[in-house]
């Protein structure tokens, strides 16, 4: 059983949507609580109110900054991309400049083994 003190300390959490394991008793404590569940409600029309307001008055520089990160966050995932890709072609020359010259060897072995003992 959760008291008016509690339930009241836990309205911001609970706008939040942050109450935890507290969520059960704080739901039942609203439920059959009224003074407590009118206090809710106000609380959660004034922060509405302000947070309308608050975008209203963020809402352009905000918009850009976001644009502008997106972008950002967008440009080194396309540059890392191509770093990844470039060090795949660079292993790949190595590796394959590996085999020709170990295969050049063995062709070249051969080749002596057959002059000098044809
Ligand atoms: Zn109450």
């Amino acid at each position: 059983m959760m008291y008016c003190e509690e339930a009241i300390s836990l309205m911001p959490a609970c706008l939040e949507a942050d109450l935890g394991s507290k969520a059960p008793a704080f739901q039942e404590h609203i439920r059959i609580c009224s003074s407590c569940r009118r206090k809710l409600k106000e609380l959660e029309e004034s922060r509405l109110l302000l947070s309308r307001q608050r975008d209203q008055a963020y809402n352009a520089p905000r918009g850009l900054v976001q644009d502008v990160l997106v972008r950002l966050e967008r440009e080194r995932a396309i540059r890392s991309n191509r770093t990844f890709a470039l060090q795949v072609v660079g292993w790949s020359v190595l590796i394959l400049s590996a085999i020709h010259i170990v295969f050049y060897r063995v062709f070249v072995a051969i080749g002596d083994r057959n002059r000098h003992h044809p």
